[in-house]
Formats: structure tokens, sequence, C-alpha cells
């Protein structure tokens, strides 16, 4: 090997799904098969044993006195949302509609909390309505909670969402530290507390969430120990004990080439140190962590059938039926800097030693409608099946399917 083509970076092994015969399995089922079986491509199949697997792997490296969260918006599919609930002890929501599809798949109104800034009033009345605990992100949401709670005759129950002092070291999306929407200043917390008092609102803790998509474990790590410390300082002015303490997430998988899974090790053993000191200094505290994409991102493959084959000036293009409209992070297209391919493969096509360099297109009329750039794949041909990894967090409802009126695509939990 050359030296150039050794330093090359290299998307991490997809070795999640077996393969059989030279077919991708998805929850057993060989992926044509699968395909026959919805009657149509594009689709998104999540896998549920890689989804109980990813959750026992975490149970293992994390405290057993620690909470583990979903928050849903990663992946909202009703089924998968259902078969989430019986796996985790509660479901982080971001909206009204997302409430509803919790509640709908059984998870316990006690363990489902709801973040986001902007919440409308019809909102905080379904929240109050169904009982569940509510994160605070302005002084309006106070005023609003404490009219509903005696309107309804029922108190809300609530956490603040605190924007640290401090931010998430090469965090992917950065949603804590500096001016930001997201919670209130950890500056004007005690004064929010101190409202939160005065409107006899049900105080349960503090909710704080640095930042999305992040490999690097020690980052994660200082800005867990963090958020614990700033969490103890502001429990200080409380209303009431803290008894709910939500130390945020975002935790990354590999996207990219030269990415590697995040090592939880480290993060298991400094969230037991937490859990220990929180024991002492926090007594009446349940710790939670909340997390998306890492329970469902590697669980997900996005399908798209080869459609036509082109060659143009010396360069082959695999054009599919699917594309940006069913799947904008992997065009590069959301909140990515430079664009970068996801990891691709030809599903049907797995154990093939003919392989070329193509690019994958959808049928979008725009040069965004990328799926893969100038990538070595199986040689394939029209009828074949493309089938994106790492796609079952932030695919499906994060892109724009009415964007040039295509037909719809599937999702399928097998
Ligand atoms: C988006 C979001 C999450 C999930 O982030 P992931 O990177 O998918 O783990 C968790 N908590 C809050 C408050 C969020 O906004």
């Amino acid at each position: 090997m050359s030296q150039a083509a050794r330093s090359t970076p290299r998307h991490a092994a997809m070795s999640q799904f077996a393969v059989s015969n030279g077919e991708l399995l998805v929850g057993g089922t060989p992926l044509c098969r699968l395909a026959a079986r919805l009657g149509q491509t594009p689709f998104y199949a999540y896998d549920r044993q890689l989804l109980n697997r990813r959750v026992g792997e975490l149970r293992a490296a994390l405290p057993a006195s620690l909470k583990l969260h979903y928050a849903m918006k990663a992946n909202p599919m009703p089924a998968l949302v259902c078969h989430m609930a019986g796996l985790v002890d509660g479901i982080d929501v971001a909206s009204g509609g997302e409430l509803k599809v919790a509640l709908d798949a059984g998870a316990d109104a006690r363990e489902v909390s709801f973040a986001g800034p902007g919440k409308q009033r019809a909102e905080l009345r379904q929240a109050v309505a169904a009982g569940i605990l509510i994160n605070i992100e302005s002084f309006r949401e106070v005023t609003e909670l404490a009219t509903i709670s005696e309107q309804m005759g029922s108190t809300a129950r609530v956490a603040v969402r605190v924007n640290p002092d401090f931010e998430l070291k090469s965090s992917g999306m950065k949603m804590g530290g500096g001016a930001k929407q997201f919670g209130v200043d950890a500056e004007q917390v005690p004064e929010l507390l101190a409202e939160i008092g005065r409107s006899g609102l049900a105080f349960e803790g503090f909710h704080l969430f640095a930042g999305s998509q992040n490999l690097k474990a020690e980052a994660i790590v200082e800005a867990q120990s963090k958020s614990f410390e700033l969490a103890c300082r502001l429990a200080q002015s409380a209303p009431s004990p803290v008894r709910f303490l939500n130390l945020g997430g975002g935790f990354g998988i590999p996207y990219f080439p030269g990415e590697q899974a995040l090592d939880l090790a480290p993060i298991g053993a400094n969230l037991a140190a937490i859990a220990d000191q929180a024991a002492r200094e926090l007594p009446a505290a349940e710790l939670v962590v909340e997390l998306g994409r890492y329970l469902v991102g590697e669980a997900g493959i996005y399908v798209t059938r080869v459609v036509d084959r082109k060659l143009s000036r010396g360069h082959t293009f695999l054009v599919t039926d699917g594309g940006l409209h069913h799947h904008l992070s992997a065009s590069g297209n959301f909140g990515q800097v430079i664009r970068k391919n996801y990891p691709v493969a030809i599903g049907n096509r797995m154990a093939s030693s003919e392989r070329e360099t193509v690019s994958v297109v959808g049928p979008l009329c725009t040069p965004l409608d990328l799926l893969a750039d100038r990538m070595e794949l199986a040689s394939a041909e029209a009828g074949d099946l493309v089938v994106i990894f790492q796609s079952g967090a932030y695919g499906f409802s994060a892109s724009p399917q009415a964007f040039l009126g295509h037909p719809a695509c599937l999702e399928v939990l097998v």
C-alpha cells in the first residue's frame, strides 16, 4: 500500500448488521426480501436487536443508579418510540406533538420531560395536564405555568434548564455556553428559582445540555463534571431539594472517514464518581443522562434503489429513487460545514470484489442531491440497493420530504 493510500482516512467498520450470501440483513431479514415485503423503495429500516444491544452496552458501562432517557427528536417513529419506551427509564420530548407520541407509546408520564425554547401556551397546558416534568427555559414560562396551574387546579412540575457558563468542547453542535436561545443563563438562575418559589410551582431540579454529536470522551467527562458542580452551586438557591438532575448527553457516533466510536469507559467511570458525590451533596436527586443519536443512530439504515447508471465525461453516477428529500443529513445539508460522505454500501453486493469509484445522486434537480461523492463501492446496476448506514437518527423526520413532489419514503422497525 502506498503512503498516500495508508494515510487516507477510512470510515469506521459498519459491522453492526450481519451479512449473509452477500446480502445485508436487517433484524435477520435479507435486504431484498425486506424491500419486497414493503413493496417500495426508498425506506428507512431500524433493527430492534441493535436498539436492545445498544441500551445493554450503555447499562453495562454506566452506573446502575443512573437513569437513561431517550430524546425522541432523534427518531420519533411511533413504533420505535414504543420499543424504546420499554427499554429506557424515560422519554424526553421537545414539542406537544412529541409528547402525544411518547404517551401513546406507553411512556410513564412521571418519567417524561419536555425541553425546548418557545414552548407555546397550548403545549404548556398539554404538559401540565399530562403531569410531565417541564424544563423551564425562560421567565415567561414561569408566569404561564403559574396561570395554567391555577386554572387547571394542578401544580406544574418543573425543572430549570440551565444555559451553563461553559461549553462542550469538540461538539458537533454546541447547545450551551455563551449566548444561546436554550435554557436560562446560569447567572440568572437564582432569580428564576426565587420566582418559581413565589409562583408555587413544584420545583424538581435542573437540566443541562451542552451539545450534541461528541466523539471525545474527555470532553463529555469534563462537561458532565462541570454540569454537576454548577447544579450543586445552583441548588443552594432552590426553593426545595433537587430531586432530578439531567446531566445531558451529547454522545456521538462515527459518521465520516477517520471518526471512531466513542469510548464509554471513562464516561462511565466519571458518572460513577458523580453518582457517589451526588449521594452526599444532593441526596434526593435522581441522576439522568438523555441520549438521542447514540441510542438509535447506528441501528438504522436508509435504502434506495438504483434507477439509472450514467457515465459523464469519465465519471460514473448511480441515480437512485431517493435523495436529500428523504435524507438531508447524508447529503451534507443538515449542519455540516464541509460535505463528507456517510458510510455507504451496495446492500445486495456486500461480498463483491468488483469495485469502482462512483457518485450516488438522487432524482432532484439540484446538485445538492448527492448521497455519495466519489466513493469506492461494489459495482452496481439499475435495480441494486444502495444502503446508507448511521441513519437511525435525524433522518426521516429531519428531511424536507415535500421538496420536488416525489413519493414519500417509508419507515420500518424490524
Ligand atoms: C437534541 C437534544 C438531545 C439529543 O441529542 P443527541 O445528540 O441526539 O443525543 C438531548 N437533549 C436535548 C435537550 C436536545 O435538544
